[in-house]
């Protein structure tokens, strides 16, 4: 028996999918693992995104047993992944039309977690400038990196690429915007190994999805999240989502109450650079559903 180092990239019912990278191939293998010993040794859970150290039980048929969970860069709590070092989040620019609150929520859940988020805005090969430049200047001014890109017309991905490398990414987005067409253009065998994957996992009769990672290139994985698409907000005072939209922060001083939550206030310079358009008009939406929304779900 002999122990090598993996990565969890998925887990299900009890068991782990553990990838380890090959030399020569950067698709590698996945093993099938149990944790038998690590719980009750360190008393952790292993969690997707944890690099691993596997006795291998059964070469021939990729079976393994996770020895020891090899100590975590950063541990996220919504999705429950470790070691993940930034966050995508893609859009359409049209086709769908972006769901900005969606988008908002997950930049504020990102952030809460000390992740910083870049935001790819695809199919910009059937957009016009005019709605790529109200992008732009809505995302770019709070300070987020913005990127278009056409999985179809293979463009940005040069740039998408480049920002990926060596690092682990937590991508989320809606379904329908090309989250699937962007990985297949930035690495075709990337879909091949979710085809394997899946076919191991089939036996685990599980349907429910979960957070899973796919092996882009050497030390390049992207995770999946899926479920960030529920409405479920992240536990937080409503008093405190303001301080997620850094482009509140230049006004806010001059407001006039300390601790404004620039919405029924007066003398309020948040909602002035509002008027004046300084601040992005869908963003301050947002920010209005979603202190509401803080607001209704502390009431419960
Ligand atoms: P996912 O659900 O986010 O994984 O999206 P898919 O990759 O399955 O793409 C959804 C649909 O959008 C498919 O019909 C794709 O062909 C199409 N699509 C993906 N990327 C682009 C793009 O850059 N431009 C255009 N026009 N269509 C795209
Ligand atoms: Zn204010």
């Amino acid at each position: 028996m002999h122990s090598i180092q993996g990565k969890i990239i998925k887990g299900i019912a009890g068991f782990y999918y553990v990838y380890v990278q090959d030399e020569a191939d950067t698709r590698g293998k996945i093993y099938e693992c149990k944790a038998k010993g690590v719980f009750r040794k360190d008393n952790i859970k292993p969690l997707v995104g944890d690099d691993v150290l596997m006795d291998v039980l059964d070469e021939a048929e990729q079976l393994g047993n996770i020895a020891q969970i090899l100590p975590r860069r950063n541990e996220l709590i919504r999705p429950a992944v470790a070691n993940i070092d930034q966050a995508l989040v893609i859009f359409a620019i049209v086709k769908p039309e972006p769901n900005f609150n969606l988008l908002d929520r997950f930049l504020i859940m990102m952030e809460k977690q000390g992740l910083n988020s870049v935001i790819c805005f695809n199919k910009q090969d059937i957009a016009t400038k005019k709605e790529k430049q109200e992008l732009r200047r809505a995302y770019e001014s709070c300070g987020y990196r913005v990127l278009f890109a056409s999985a179809r017309k293979r463009q940005g991905l040069k740039e998408l690429k480049c920002l990926l490398e060596g690092k682990t990414t937590a991508m989320a987005g809606p379904s329908g915007v090309g989250k699937s067409s962007i990985i297949n253009r930035l690495n075709p065998k990337a879909n091949m190994e979710i085809g394997d994957i899946s076919r191991k996992i089939e036996r685990g009769k599980h349907t429910t999805r979960h957070s899973e990672i796919i092996a882009l290139h050497r030390n390049t994985y992207i995770m999946d999240t899926p479920g960030f698409t529920s409405l479920q907000l992240f536990d937080m005072e409503k008093e405190e989502l303001k301080d997620y939209y850094p482009e509140f922060e230049k006004y806010e001083e001059g407001c006039r109450f300390a601790g404004c939550v620039h919405i029924n206030e007066p003398d309020c310079k948040v909602k002035e650079a509002l008027e004046e358009g300084r601040i992005s008009s869908v963003r301050y939406h947002n920010y209005k559903m979603l202190y509401e929304e803080l607001r209704e779900q502390k009431r419960y």
